[in-house]
């Protein structure tokens, strides 16, 4: 079983089913995901700014590896039973109250649950809009398709000459102040932001992106701290000295909270992890995040991997890595191969190791940053710029789908079901609903 239907949880479900297969091990493996659709979430600053998305049926994506796919909601991991609770959406959902007829189409009617002997956990992120007071009511975000079409709806319906002002200074923030600037010219764009714009970028990436954005007429006001927002901008306040206003000179320099009037905010100064984990009863970190050991499995739980950004892997300090398709792919890929390793009966493999090689970051559509760093994410002073970074990082976009198009197409040798040999765990013990045996490759 998986959950969630990203980057991570794709990759596993399409490496356990394709692999299982190579392997002869019967497996049925089911994805549950709330919508049908697979979100490209690192395209997402594209769609609010206008682009159309491509359309990527996760129906599609898995059947080749007939990999089940339920859309709806995990919302309970029962552990101790080796369960998922799924609230059915959309479709599956209105079939099941109807088969259980009318009077029951209630929550119970829609709710489906689910043995597993191996979970791959991968909801990934959210939004935080916490992390500014009246970011939930007034803020939006590029963090989720919705919010990202939302945005891209508000950026149309604004007056000529309206502020669009961007909270943060990492790289989503960046690569949202730069499209939307692009694609919205008669718009002035301020990107807001505690330290620096770029802090993880060496000096040589950080004045590209400042030259960029500067051309790009994006303000960017640094060491300073968004304390509010509201229905007309933002209370700002400098951090720790003096606010520097660098860029089109629109922004004065900010003084003990002022306000920083904006027609839209949109926040994008981090995101929240799934609480699925947490409110299940599993051992979080790091905000909630899934705790994981070395081989990414939940400490009390070894039949639970967990991946992406809604898991805590650790880096070689033992620090959560940072939230990312670059890390969530390899962690799926590690993953999918543990389990099928547990259900092959095998040894597993050694642990998990990750290194870093370099930030990809797009400034709109001309101009992009590809910057190295050492395995441990420090930035050095290498790094590609201009239409070459915007090619390379367009690249990277399409890698992450074509490695997952490569798990799917991936050729296997495995025989049908009924060759293979029984696992040599049981699948079929639980009071839960087994997942169809058809579904196995
Ligand atoms: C605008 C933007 C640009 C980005 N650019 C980059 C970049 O250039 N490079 C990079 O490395 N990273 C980038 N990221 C981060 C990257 O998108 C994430 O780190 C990545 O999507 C994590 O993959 P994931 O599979 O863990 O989670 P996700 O892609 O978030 O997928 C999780 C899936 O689980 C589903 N889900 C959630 N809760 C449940 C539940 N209870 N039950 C079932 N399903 C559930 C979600 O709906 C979603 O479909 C960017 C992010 C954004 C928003």
């Amino acid at each position: 079983m998986v959950i969630g239907g990203g980057y991570a949880g794709v990759a596993a479900a399409l490496r356990i089913a394709g692999k299982a297969a190579r392997r002869r091990v019967p497996v049925s493996v089911a994805l549950v995901n709330p919508s049908p659709l697979f979100v490209e979430r690192i395209r997402l600053h594209e769609l609010a700014a206008g682009r159309a998305p491509r359309r990527l049926e996760l129906a599609r994506l898995l059947g080749a590896r007939r990999v089940e796919l339920v859309v709806g909601r995990a919302r309970r991991i029962d552990a101790a039973a080796r369960a998922v609770e799924v609230e059915l959406a959309g479709e599956e959902a209105a079939l099941a109250a109807d088969a259980q007829g009318a009077a029951a189409a209630d929550a119970a009617a829609r709710t489906r649950r689910l043995d597993y002997d191996a979970l791959v956990y991968a909801p990934g992120s959210a939004a935080a809009p916490e992390i500014v007071p009246g970011g939930g009511e007034h803020a939006l975000s590029v963090a989720d398709a919705a919010s990202a079409l939302a945005l891209r709806d508000r950026l149309r319906a604004a007056r000529p000459g309206g502020t669009v002002a961007v909270v943060g200074g990492g790289l989503t923030a960046i690569e949202a102040a730069a499209e939307i600037a692009e694609a919205f010219p008669a718009l002035r764009v301020a990107l807001v932001t505690r330290g620096r714009v770029g802090e993880g970028l060496s000096e040589r990436g950080r004045a590209y992106v400042a030259r960029a954005l500067r051309e790009l007429g994006v303000t960017t006001l640094e060491r300073t701290r968004a304390s509010r927002v509201d229905a007309h901008g933002l209370l700002v306040a400098p951090e720790g000295g003096e606010a520097a206003a660098r860029g089109a000179g629109a922004v004065e320099r900010a003084a003990s909270p002022e306000r920083f009037a904006a027609d839209l905010v949109v926040l994008a100064a981090g995101f929240r992890p799934a609480a699925l984990a947490g409110s299940s009863g599993l051992a979080t970190v790091a905000g909630g995040r899934l705790a994981v050991d070395r081989r990414l499995r939940a400490p009390a739980h070894p039949e639970i991997w967990g991946a992406g950004d809604a898991a805590a892997a650790l880096d070689g300090d033992g620090a959560p890595l940072r939230m990312g398709c670059a890390t969530a792919l390899p962690q799926a890929a590690y993953a999918a191969d543990s389990v099928v390793a547990a259900l092959a009966g095998d040894a597993p493999p050694p642990p998990f190791r990750f290194a870093f090689a370099v930030q990809c970051i797009s400034l709109g559509r001309r101009r992009g940053l590809i910057q190295r760093v050492d395995p441990r994410d420090r930035p050095i002073e290498r790094a590609l710029t201009g239409r070459v970074g915007a090619w390379v990082k367009e690249l990277v976009c399409r890698y992450t789908i074509a490695a997952l198009r490569f798990e799917q197409l991936r050729p296997h040798r495995g025989g049908s079901p009924a060759q293979a040999p029984r696992p040599r765990r049981a699948l079929d013990a639980g009071d839960g609903e087994r997942l169809p045996s058809g579904a196995a490759t």
